[in-house]
């Protein structure tokens, strides 16, 4: 479903991702963890085109995402994309910012996108909320919003940059959650976080980054028992 192949992505003369390569599956979760500045914010906006790439070539269910004929916009909207700070329109009711994009980007008619709207702020345990403005929802819950309006575009896959890393504790599960269902509905997923539980518990592969290269790939059990890399031993002792 991803295909990464070969990727170098400079910043200035900073070569922040090196020779990046990766194949993701279909309804795979691959977790990306890593110390800070390793690259995997880098590396998971180049996946939409947020950011472009000096080499190699990266392929989303079939479209080459940095090719000059590729139709980014389009491409965009089957990449949903959940950051850490939610960025809701705050002007806008949870629905009005779930419908807006399906609306103006998908022509999709009113009616269809407010009950298609409901129908994922219910799944996602906000079905009180529609009405609310972002000032008003929990961290939580802004974030779960932000989920549901990345949902309403119908992604192919969903990238996450640690979604829970500016809530408070007792919000982070019920984030975690959300993605959890996400997963055992088959969407195909790139969670960079910091919670090397769910990590741990949910993901299919682990992917340490340190100084803009994959150090390794390794199933969750290997990774969190027996890390191939130095580096990944001691990562893993400075957050475990
Ligand atoms: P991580 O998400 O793993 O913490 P990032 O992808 O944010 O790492 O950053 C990787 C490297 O790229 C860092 O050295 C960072 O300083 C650099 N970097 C990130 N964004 C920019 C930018 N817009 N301009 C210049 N350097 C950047
Ligand atoms: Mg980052």
């Amino acid at each position: 479903m991803i295909s990464i192949k070969n990727v170098q992505k400079r910043f200035g003369d900073n070569i922040v991702l090196d020779d990046i390569n990766l194949e993701i599956p279909q309804s795979n979760v691959f977790a990306l963890i890593g110390p800070s500045g390793a690259g995997k914010s880098t590396l998971i906006r180049t996946i939409n085109a947020l950011e472009g790439i000096e080499e190699g070539e990266i392929i989303v269910d079939g479209s080459s995402i940095h090719h000059k004929q590729t139709d980014i916009n389009k491409v965009r909207t089957e990449i949903g994309f959940v950051f850490q700070s939610f960025n809701l329109y705050p002007f806008l009711s949870a629905l009005d910012n779930v419908t807006i994009a399906p609306i103006n980007v998908k022509k999709m008619g009113k009616q269809e996108a407010q009950e298609k709207g409901k129908q994922l702020l219910e799944s996602l345990g906000l079905g009180d909320k529609i009405n609310s403005y972002p000032s008003q929802l929990s961290g939580g819950q802004q974030q779960r919003v932000a989920i549901a309006r990345a949902l309403a575009m119908d992604p192919k896959v969903m990238l996450f940059d640690e979604p829970t890393s500016a809530l408070d504790p007792e919000m982070i599960k019920e984030v975690l959650d959300a993605i959890r269902g996400l997963a055992k509905s088959g969407m195909t997923m790139i969670v960079v976080t910091h919670e090397m539980g769910f990590a741990r518990e949910m993901c299919d592969q682990i992917v340490f980054m340190a100084d803009g290269k994959i150090v390794e790939v390794s199933p969750p059990d290997k990774f969190f028992t027996n890390p191939d890399s130095e580096r990944a031993k001691s990562f893993l002792s400075k957050v475990l």
